[in-house]
């Protein structure tokens, strides 16, 4: 078990590598998440004993039951938050993740700023764009992104990294990375936060920085099967 995460793994990052290398023979760098959740320490331990130290985690209760300790065996883990985020856990979130991935209104970019100001903690984010438009989907819409990104880092001061999205299930994803890197031009982030297990390399030949990959590396989870996408209660 342990030896087929770790293989899955380097597996997962030459792919990372050729995907990189297919339009610039010099290769870019892409970050990749390795995607946790759902599974426990035991699971982990392997991927962190092969030397990956970018995870990700959907749900701050899930994160914060596994993590600290962790964490406190590996200084040198990054925590991403990838899934919606409710503004009562913000300060759980802000105290135990490295970035967030998901800032899709004001009230949680405000919420987010001042927990940072009080723990001293300048955490970068990314903004979650509803980039098919769907009406259960969190994320903020296509046409407010470019201004909600000057919000959050004016209004807000957040350290706005890039734009995040999760394509609608079941359509090809190619177009809609593609226009992710046109909104992040417009937005003038560099950070594009795309890709998963199923479609990482065309994420990667669109520009993703950062792919979330949990899947392919760490195998089926018993459940929840799908990404939790949904909007949270505002
Ligand atoms: C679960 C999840 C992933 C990883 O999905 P896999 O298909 O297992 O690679 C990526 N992003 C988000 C937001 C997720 O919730």
């Amino acid at each position: 078990m342990d030896n087929e995460i770790a293989e899955r793994l380097t597996a997962v990052r030459r792919r990372i590598e050729a995907a990189g290398r297919r339009f610039d023979p010099a290769g870019r760098p892409v970050t990749l998440i390795a995607v946790s959740k759902g599974f426990g320490p035991e699971t982990v331990a392997p991927a962190l004993a092969a030397g990956q130290l970018e995870f990700g985690e959907n749900r701050v209760q899930e994160a914060a039951a596994k993590w600290p300790a962790l964490k406190a065996d590996h200084p040198g883990v990054v925590l991403h938050m990838i899934g919606p985020l409710q503004t009562n856990k913000v300060r759980d979130a802000v105290a135990l993740f490295d970035v967030i991935h998901t800032v899709d209104r004001d009230r949680l970019a405000g919420a987010l700023a001042g927990e940072m100001a009080r723990q001293a903690r300048q955490l970068p984010v990314f903004v979650e764009v509803n980039i098919g438009g769907e009406v259960q989907k969190a994320g903020v819409g296509v046409d407010e992104t470019v201004d909600f990104v000057a919000r959050c880092r004016g209004e807000h001061g957040l350290e706005v990294r890039g734009l995040m999205c999760i394509p609608p299930m079941g359509e090809a994803p190619g177009p809609y990375f593609a226009h992710l890197a046109t909104l992040a031009r417009a937005a003038g982030v560099e950070g594009l936060s795309m890709g998963m297990s199923s479609d990482f390399e065309q994420a990667i030949w669109m520009g993703a920085t950062h792919v979330r990959v949990g899947t392919a590396i760490f195998g089926a989870r018993r459940q929840p099967a799908q990404p939790d996408v949904n909007r949270t209660r505002r």
